[in-house]
């Protein structure tokens, strides 16, 4: 074997999300750790991915992906959010919206940038912002409810900063950004050249009276903003790899000269038939009613365990804390919880840069009602 290389990441492990995946495999746990939907995709989603399988649809898709599918996000995007991009220049399918978000760093992102991120963050931003040679900031969101410290971003801004990258809802905390929060980020970013990447894939699982506020839909945002989006999440497949991106006809085109030669194209049989799914709104309208119903199912289930919990505004994950449980790092405590308890979840402390450890789990509740409720059952025993 050759040692003549240098790790780019010599500091770098596996992601958490296998991690956890595997063990919870082994111990043969309820796996709420990495998040996926844990219910069937609709069987007429399926049949018209077999369909145009069948009517020969499985070559190499257009680059930038499926016109009909293009048209139809641009469409929904109109309907929720009421903000319009073009489906021929504005709007990318990627391979996932994992490649979505890579692509559009790259595309922009050079060496020295300067790029915000909010920890805990969402662990795919900082490895792509450090393989373009781009300077990571990271400033802490503020406790208990991960909001953002205004004052304090305005100091990390400098003539450096090219990006400041956005996830709300929020992973692995649920926080929204609120209409205020973004009214602050316009006062921040007009009359400079700062870029917005705004990961939105969670879009649909926002609770209570909460709403989602795509950042594209303010226009003095829409000018610098990318917005990622995923229709794994809306249609519960997130092993199908199709995610997209939207942004300015100038940004967009540097998003697809990356783009080209990261995937080139996703899956094409599956574009064509989201394209047609999409067009009866009742296949996404009502993810909101749907997801909040499982998230107040699992925490009525938890009532009687000693884990302390605060309702989720956004995304399918419920943050747990366990102080009244163990005194464990969260690696620790999430790790024999898998093995001793049969339930699988995430330890917060791997989204901080500095490992920050507040005792906190997280739970992915995008379950079947079975398994979240046997899950409680497990977790109420501690
Ligand atoms: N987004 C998912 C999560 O947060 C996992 C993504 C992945 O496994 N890379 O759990």
């Amino acid at each position: 074997m050759t040692d003549s290389f240098t790790s780019k990441f010599p500091d770098l492990g596996i992601s958490i999300f296998p991690v956890m995946s595997a063990l919870a495999q082994k111990h043969k746990a309820i796996n709420l750790a990495q998040g996926f939907p844990g219910f069937p995709v609709s069987e007429d989603l399926i049949d018209l991915v077999s369909k145009y399988m069948k009517e020969g649809f499985n070559q190499y898709s257009p680059m930038v992906g499926a016109l009909c599918l293009r048209e139809a996000l641009s469409k929904k995007q109109l309907k929720t959010q009421n903000t319009y991009f073009n489906p021929e220049t504005e709007i990318t399918i990627t391979a996932g919206a994992t490649e979505a978000v890579f692509s559009s760093i790259s595309a922009f992102v050079n060496e020295g940038d300067e790029v915000i991120v909010f920890d805990p963050v969402f662990d795919i931003y900082p490895p792509a912002v450090a393989l373009n040679k781009g300077k990571i900031i990271r400033i802490k969101l503020s406790q208990p409810n991960f909001t953002y410290d205004w004052a304090e971003i305005a100091t990390k801004i400098t003539t450096k900063t090219k990006l400041i990258i956005f996830n709300s809802p929020h992973n692995p905390t649920g926080s929204i950004l609120s209409h205020d929060d973004i009214l602050q980020l316009i006062q921040l970013v007009q009359n400079t050249n700062i870029l917005i990447l705004s990961d939105e894939v969670y879009e649909h699982m926002v609770f209570d009276e909460n709403k989602h506020i795509s950042l594209a839909s303010y226009p003095i945002l829409k000018e610098r903003t990318i917005v990622v989006a995923s229709l794994g999440k809306v249609f519960h497949c997130t092993g199908w790899r199709i995610g997209y991106c939207m942004a300015p006809e100038n940004m967009s085109s540097e998003i697809r000269k990356v783009h080209q030669f990261v995937t080139f194209s996703a899956n094409t049989a599956i574009q064509y038939a989201m394209a047609d799914f999409l067009k009866n709104e009742a296949n996404y309208i009502d993810l909101p009613s749907f997801f909040q119903h499982k998230r107040d199912f699992f925490i009525k289930k938890l009532t009687s365990s000693p884990f302390e919990i605060q309702p989720t505004i956004g995304s399918y994950f419920q943050l747990a804390n366990y102080s009244n449980i163990s005194n464990l790092p969260d690696v620790e405590f999430a790790k024999w919880l898998t093995e001793v308890h049969g339930v699988a979840s995430i330890p917060i402390s791997i989204f901080n840069s500095d490992l920050q450890d507040n005792k906190m789990i997280r739970f992915c509740f995008a379950k079947e009602e079975s398994e979240l409720a046997e899950a409680a059952r497990r977790l109420s025993l501690l």
